[in-house]
């Protein structure tokens, strides 16, 4: 028969026990569920993020965020979210709606928020509908910023977990640093008077501003709006006048413009490049990296050739 004494420390020694085991337990704990509206956001936050969140991205490779349509499942997926990280700057026009009638509780966090914001306005052509041009991540210092953004988003949802989104985003910041130098090392070698290419939509207004490249769009700054006949007899003028030699479609937009463009103009169609959504994995675009260097890579080849 037990003693009260050995009874006492037997039971102490279970809690001990118990009490050993609660890291193993406190390591196995959901991962923070955390949802991304698009692709490039979703693998900046996966970055960021790594072992410890569990990332659902709403629109995929190769969609188009401007004109989604949402659908019941991405309102569940919401409502389990502790956060939801958008682009902001209208590019997710349809967000705060589903936002709201999902009921979600999740901090709702704009990537975007502090950069310095381009004007739609500022385009070379006037049919936009004014506001900031949403595609910010088309420069790579913004990128930096959206990872900040999301470093600080994922310490206040998950404090536990803060020196492992510090290492993450500092590894992947140094990361980004190495893509940016080689972006403009890229520029340097195409001549100055060939640094002008036409895309259809115009996503790639940061992207100019950062690293020396005119880009001229048939389509405005969304990819809602149609060129309009008037725009694209501009544009093909302008591509004859100023000798302009390579024409590029995005993967979120319909290429046919841009063949007609390339049929009267005798510009040729690059290589499909990535503005508003990665590839798919096995795609030249599968990361937020790949994608920007594809996209170098696919502009230099063009020009310098
Ligand atoms: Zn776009």
């Amino acid at each position: 028969m037990l003693t009260r004494r050995a009874a006492v420390s037997l039971l102490a020694g279970c809690l001990t026990l118990a009490a050993s085991s609660l890291p193993v337990v406190a390591q196995n704990v959901e991962k923070l569920k955390v949802v991304a509206t698009f692709s490039i956001l979703g693998d900046m936050v996966r970055n960021v993020g790594g072992e410890r969140v569990e990332v659902t991205t709403l629109v995929g490779p190769n969609g188009d965020a401007h004109v989604y349509s949402p659908t019941p499942a991405d309102g569940r997926r919401l409502s389990e979210a502790k956060v939801v990280f958008t682009n902001g700057l209208k590019f997710e026009g349809w967000i705060d709606r589903l936002v709201k009638s999902s009921g979600t509780k999740a901090v709702k966090v704009e990537a975007a928020k502090g950069i310095k914001t381009l004007s739609g306005e500022d385009n070379h052509h006037a049919h936009d509908h004014g506001g900031a041009d949403p595609h910010a991540w088309q420069n790579i210092g913004n990128a930096k910023i959206y990872v900040a953004n999301i470093r600080d988003a994922l310490i206040a949802a998950d404090a536990a977990g803060k020196t492992v989104y510090e290492a993450n985003a500092s590894s992947y910041l140094n990361r980004l640093d190495g893509l940016d130098a080689e972006v403009k090392g890229l520029v340097a070698k195409i001549p100055p008077e060939r640094r002008k290419l036409i895309t259809s939509h115009d996503a790639f207004r940061y992207f100019e501003a950062a690293y020396g490249i005119d880009f001229v769009s048939p389509q405005g700054v969304s990819t809602e709006s149609e060129a309009s006949a008037k725009d694209v007899a501009r544009i093909i003028q302008q591509i004859r006048r100023e000798k302009i030699t390579a024409v590029f479609v995005e993967n979120v937009s319909d290429a046919r413009l841009m063949e007609r463009i390339a049929q009267e103009t005798g510009a040729r169609i690059g290589e499909r490049v990535y503005s508003d959504a990665l590839s798919n994995e096995n795609g030249p675009a599968a990361t937020y990296i790949d994608m920007m260097r594809h996209n170098i890579r696919a502009f230099s080849a063009a020009l310098s050739s």
